[in-house]
C-alpha cells in the first residue's frame, strides 16, 4: 500500500494453500512421476475395440515414439502436428515429442484444407500424424512433409508403427528448460480466426499441478478412477484436464473417437466411468435424452463441464438424472493453459460450492475482476472481465506480439475478455464475453443467459441468441431456436416465454426457427456464423 497507488486492489485466490509445483520437472517426467506405482493397470482404453494399454506400455511407447521422431529428425523446438481424433497414438506422439525436446501443434481433423495449410505454415510443422482420410487435405504439402497415418497409408505416406517401433535405448537425451515450448493448441476461433497459443512445459505443468496435485487436490483424481475422454484431445480441454490430468494421477483414460449418445452410455456402463469431462451440448444430450434412463449410470461421481456457458436450469436437469454425481464446472481458455477455475466440490476434502458457479481460481494464481473502462479491480458480487496471472499462463500467441502485448499486461495479467464476477463465497460465475454482449439502447444482454433460459422449454431443443443491427435500439436480442420433434411451437409464445422471466431490455424482438445451431467440436455456439447468417440476404 505505496502512496502513490492509493487505490484498492481486490485480488482473489483459491480456498486451497498454495503447492510446491516442481517447474524443474519436463511435462512428460512430471506425467509419468508415479509411473512405478501403476505400472500394471489401465492408462489407454480404446473404447471402439476395447484394446488397453498399461502405464508401462504407454512410457515404454512414448519413448520408443521420442527415438523414432528424433531419427526422423524431430529435436528441440521443431514441431509435429497432431490431426487426430482421440486414439491411443495422440497421447504417444504428444508425449514422445515432448521427450524429443519438441512441441505438438494438434489440429481439427474436420478443419478445411486451407485451415490446416495455415496452422501448417504458421506453426512450420514438420511431421503430420494423421488418419489416412484426412491426407488428401495436406496434399500441397506432400513433397515437404513427413505424413505418418495411423490407419494403412496412401501413397507418399508412412504407417506410424515406423515411429512407434523406434529404438526406446536410442531415446535423445535432450535438456529442456522450463520455458520451452511443448504445445501449441490453436484456440477455438468463437469470436474470430484461431489463435496459436504457445504452452511451455512449465504453463502445463503447472495446470495440471493446479488441478490434481497436493493434499487436497483441486479435482481429486487416483488410480481406481476411469475418466471419460469423449472431448477430443486436439482441444486444450481434453489434451490438459483429461489426458494430461489423468496421467499424473494413474486414472484410466477411456478413449472415445467421437461423441455418439448410444455408444456413450454403453461405454460408461461397461467400463465403470467414474469421472465424465463434458461439455454443454452433452449435458444437453444427456439430460434431454429419453434412453438415458434404460443405463447404469450410477459409477459416474464426477461430472466436470467446462468451455461454454452452461445455465443453472440445464445443471438441474442432469443432477437429476446422475443424482450420485457431483456436477461442477471448470472455466479454461487456451492462452491460460488452459484453466482458470475449477468447481470446488472434486476436492479430495470438497468445498460446498453454487450451482451455476464456473469454479473458484485455481491455486497458485491471483485472479482480479476489473472495470472494463477503468482498469480498476472489483470487489465482490461486481461484473468486469476476468484477469489471471500464475505460472501456468501462456508464453505468448504463436509469431503475433501485437496481440500478445494486448493480453497479457506488463504485470504479468492475462485479461480474459470474458464479463463475470467473484461471490463472497469465491466462486467465479461468467457473464458472457465482453465482443458477445448485445448493446440494446444503454443496457447490457447477454446472450447466454436468454439462450440458458430458451432451453428450459420443453419443447425447445436448442437455441441460440445473437445481435441484430435496430435503428431504434442499435442492437436487439433476436433467437435461433430448434423445436423438439412433433411440437408446433409459435415465434409468439417463446417471446412471451422469455418476457415473463427477464427485465424488459432482454426481451427477444424475433426468432428464427432452424434444425440446428452451429457449434464447435469442443461445444461453442458459433454465434459469428448465426450473425453473419442474419446478415446475409433472406433465403427462404
Ligand atoms: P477464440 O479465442 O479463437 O475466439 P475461444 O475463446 O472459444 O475462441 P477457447 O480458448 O477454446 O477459444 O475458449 C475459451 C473461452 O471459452 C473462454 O474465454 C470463455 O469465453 C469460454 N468458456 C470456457 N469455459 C467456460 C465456462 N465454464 N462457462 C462459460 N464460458 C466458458
Ligand atoms: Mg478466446
Amino acid at each position: 500500500n505505496d502512496n502513490n497507488s492509493p487505490v484498492k486492489e481486490y485480488l482473489y485466490r483459491s480456498k486451497l494453500p498454495d503447492i510446491d509445483i516442481p517447474y524443474h520437472l519436463p511435462l512428460h517426467t512430471y506425467c509419468f512421476e508415479n509411473v512405478e506405482q501403476v505400472k500394471e493397470k489401465p492408462c489407454l482404453i480404446e473404447g471402439s475395440s476395447g484394446k488397453i494399454y498399461t502405464y508401462g506400455d504407454v512410457e515404454l511407447i512414448s519413448r520408443k515414439a521420442a527415438s523414432g521422431l528424433s531419427k526422423m529428425g524431430i529435436g528441440k523446438g521443431d514441431v509435429v502436428m497432431l490431426l487426430l481424433h482421440n486414439c491411443p497414438e495422440f497421447a504417444f506422439v504428444f508425449l514422445g515429442t515432448s521427450i524429443s525436446g519438441g512441441v505438438v501443434t494438434t489440429a481439427n481433423p474436420f478443419y478445411t484444407p486451407a485451415d490446416i495449410s495455415k496452422q501448417l505454415r504458421a506453426s512450420n510443422a514438420r511431421i503430420v500424424v494423421t488418419h489416412a482420410a484426412y491426407v488428401e487435405k495436406l496434399t500441397d504439402f506432400l513433397p515437404h512433409l513427413k505424413v505418418l497415418t495411423v490407419d494403412n497409408p496412401p501413397e507418399g505416406c508412412s504407417h506410424i508403427s515406423e515411429l512407434l517401433q523406434g529404438d526406446e535405448e536410442k531415446c535423445p537425451a535432450v535438456e529442456i528448460h522450463p520455458d520451452d515450448a511443448v504445445a501449441l493448441p490453436y484456440s477455438s476461433g468463437t469470436t474470430g480466426l484461431p489463435k496459436g497459443v504457445i504452452l511451455t512445459h512449465k504453463s502445463l505443468l503447472s495446470s495440471v499441478a493446479q488441478q490434481v496435485d497436493g493434499l487436497n487436490p483441486n479435482l481429486y483424481l487416483h488410480s481406481e478412477d476411469v475418466v471419460l475422454c469423449v472431448l477430443p484431445l486436439f482441444h486444450i480441454y481434453s489434451l490438459n484436464s483429461v489426458l494430461l490430468c489423468s496421467l499424473r494421477a494413474g486414472a484410466a483414460i477411456l478413449l472415445m473417437h467421437k461423441f455418439e449418445i448410444a455408444t456413450l452410455l454403453h461405454l460408461i456402463h461397461t467400463y465403470k466411468v467414474t469421472v465424465a469431462a463434458v461439455v454443454p451440448p452433452i449435458v444437453l444430450a444427456i439430460a434431454k435424452n429419453p434412453m438415458i434412463d434404460h443405463h447404469d449410470l450410477t459409477s459416474i461421481r464426477i461430472v466436470l463441464s467446462g468451455a461454454a456457458p452452461l445455465g443453472k436450469e440445464l445443471e438441474l436437469a442432469l443432477t437429476t438424472r446422475i443424482p450420485r454425481a457431483v456436477f461442477g464446472q471448470g472455466y479454461g481458455m487456451t492462452e491460460a493453459g488452459p484453466v482458470l477455475s475449477m468447481c470446488l466440490g472434486f476436492a479430495k476434502e470438497p468445498f460446498p460450492t453454487k450451482s451455476g458457479s464456473c469454479g473458484t481460481v485455481v491455486r497458485n494464481a491471483q485472479m482480479k475482476i476489473i472495470d472494463p473502462e477503468t482498469g480498476e479491480s472489483l470487489p465482490y458480487n461486481k461484473p468486469g472481465e476476468i484477469c489471471i496471472r500464475g505460472p501456468q499462463i501462456m508464453k505468448g500467441y504463436l509469431n503475433d506480439p501485437e496481440a500478445t502485448a494486448r493480453t497479457i499486461d506488463k504485470d504479468g495479467w492475462l485479461h480474459t475478455g470474458d464479463i463475470g464476477y467473484i461471490d463472497e463465497g469465491e466462486e467465479v460465475f461468467i457473464v458472457d464475453r465482453v465482443k458477445e454482449l448485445i448493446k440494446y439502447k444503454g443496457f447490457q444482454v447477454p446472450p447466454a443467459e436468454l439462450e440458458s433460459i430458451l432451453i428450459t422449454h420443453p419443447s425447445i431443443a436448442d437455441a441460440a441468441v445473437v445481435p441484430q443491427k435496430n435503428e431504434a435500439a442499435g442492437e436487439v436480442p433476436v433467437a435461433f431456436v430448434v423445436r423438439s420433434n412433433g411440437f408446433d411451437l409459435t415465434e409468439d409464445e417463446i417471446k412471451q416465454f422469455v418476457a415473463k422471466q427477464v427485465v424488459f431490455y432482454k426481451r427477444l424482438h424475433k426468432v428464427y426457427f432452424v434444425h440446428a445451431i452451429p457449434k464447435s467440436p469442443a461445444g461453442k455456439i458459433l454465434r459469428k456464423d448465426l450473425r453473419a447468417k442474419l446478415e446475409a440476404p433472406v433465403e427462404d
